[in-house]
């Protein structure tokens, strides 16, 4: 379906084309109707499926048809700065041609940013993006009128009830009017988000698709190797795949950031890391390095798996098997978005072979074993009762082809 056919402000289509979107995703198909409507919604997508778009489109023209002049039309939470940041630069580029004013509201900041967000606050904004804490210091403050809030949003909600932010959305809910339009989007469906649905949403229309399946056109493969043979097995990777411009490497702790990145330093690869342990301003400018391509290969932990829009990544390396299967699905996600083509590769020892099966069993398939190749050392050998022996590539298409070339 093509955005045209939605019921939406000319200034809104012209923003969309600018923007390169031509038809609607089935995510944006389904939701964007709905809440032109009005209806309150629960919505399950996977990552990557433009649930941003899907909310912010029909929130913007309902403020263009309303225009109440300086007061907080709509307030959308997420988990964490990044993606507050994120979404903050998408609702800007929307609204290219509309006199809409958003700000991102997150923690991390010093004190000259409070001064900064109090005064476009007052001022006036029509929507607030932010995480969960620092909207409630705004909150408590006294200041925010929130009574002609229309929309509240909570994007990436499965991901904040994991952080342990069910208590602080009640909190924030407890400060909007009732009568509001709530939005809730998750990419799964974990049973505490239907218990935070029943008590924040309204007789909501449910939307599902797609649960739990990486996108098509990701080739994915797993190696089997031993735990030291990870780290050539990622040199060769990176020194093999010369046209694949960016490569993310994820890891599932802090301290595996830190050890692949020295490795990888000390024989010197163009690499940076980023976990939690970053401050926010090193986060940003190691992120938008990666952005620009300067830095070619970016280790990182789950913190940036999910939300975090990084376009076109080829290359995606699992050093090690997520214990969250979905987690799984969010890192491999970051690849082969909105129909581009990408590789997820991972890499497994014995003792995270259970992992790997959990996954499998989640995605509903086995994923393709491939032979190590011969520079890394030998095949390693799992006693382990089922394990399939890895075998040669058979069919795949596109850019799968020049990685099987490359490496044969
Ligand atoms: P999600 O929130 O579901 O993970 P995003 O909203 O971040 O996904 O969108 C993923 C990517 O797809 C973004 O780069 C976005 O600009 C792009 N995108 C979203 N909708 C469309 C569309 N209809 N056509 C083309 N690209 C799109
Ligand atoms: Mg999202």
């Amino acid at each position: 379906m093509r955005f045209e056919e939605f019921d939406l402000h000319d200034d809104i289509l012209e923003a969309i084309s600018y923007m390169g979107f031509e038809k609607a995703s089935p995510i944006q198909e389904k939701a964007i109707p709905l809440i032109l409507k009005n209806k309150d919604l629960l919505a399950f997508a996977q990552t990557g499926t433009g649930k941003t778009a899907a909310f912010i489109l029909p929130i913007l023209d309902k403020i263009c048809s309303t225009k109440n002049e300086g007061k907080i039309n709509t307030i959308v939470i997420v988990p964490t700065r990044e993606l507050a940041i994120q979404i903050d630069q998408q609702i800007q580029g929307f609204s290219y041609f509309l006199p809409v004013n958003s700000i991102a509201l997150y923690g991390g900041g010093d004190g000259n940013g409070w001064v900064r967000e109090r005064s476009a606050l007052e001022k006036g904004t029509d929507i607030i993006v932010a995480t969960p804490g620092k909207l409630i210091s705004h909150l408590n403050s006294g200041k925010l009128k929130m009574d002609d809030l229309q929309h509240l949003v909570l994007d990436e909600a499965d991901r904040m009830l994991d952080m342990g932010f069910y208590e602080d959305i009640q909190r924030i809910v407890s400060y909007l009017p009732k009568k509001r339009q709530t939005l809730l989007f998750s990419a799964t469906m974990p049973p505490n988000i239907k218990k935070l649905s029943k008590s924040i949403l309204d007789k909501p229309e449910e939307i599902a698709i797609e649960l739990s399946k990486p996108a098509e056109g990701v080739l994915q493969a797993v190696y089997l190797v031993h735990e030291n043979q990870k780290s050539p097995l990622i040199k060769y990777l990176i020194d093999n795949n010369t046209d694949y411009k960016s490569i993310l490497i994820f890891t599932s702790t802090k301290l595996k950031v830190g050890q692949v990145v020295r490795s990888l330093k000390n024989n010197n690869y163009k690499v940076e890391g980023i976990s939690s342990d970053l401050e926010q301003k090193q986060r940003e400018e190691v992120l938008s390095s990666f952005r620009a391509r300067n830095t070619r290969v970016l280790v990182a932990t789950d913190v940036l798996s999910r939300g975090i829009d990084i376009k076109d990544i080829s290359l995606i390396v699992n050093y090690d098997v997520p214990g969250d299967a979905e987690d799984y699905v969010h890192r491999v996600g970051r690849t082969a978005r909105a129909e581009s083509e990408g590789v997820a590769l991972t890499l497994v020892n014995e003792p995270e072979l259970y992992k790997l099966k959990k996954i499998e069993s989640l995605i509903g398939s086995e994923i393709m074993r491939i032979p190590l190749p011969a520079s890394v050392g030998e095949q390693a050998d799992f006693k382990n009762q089922h394990e399939q022996k890895p075998r040669t590539f058979r069919k795949s298409k596109g850019q799968s082809k020049n990685f099987r070339k490359k490496n044969k």
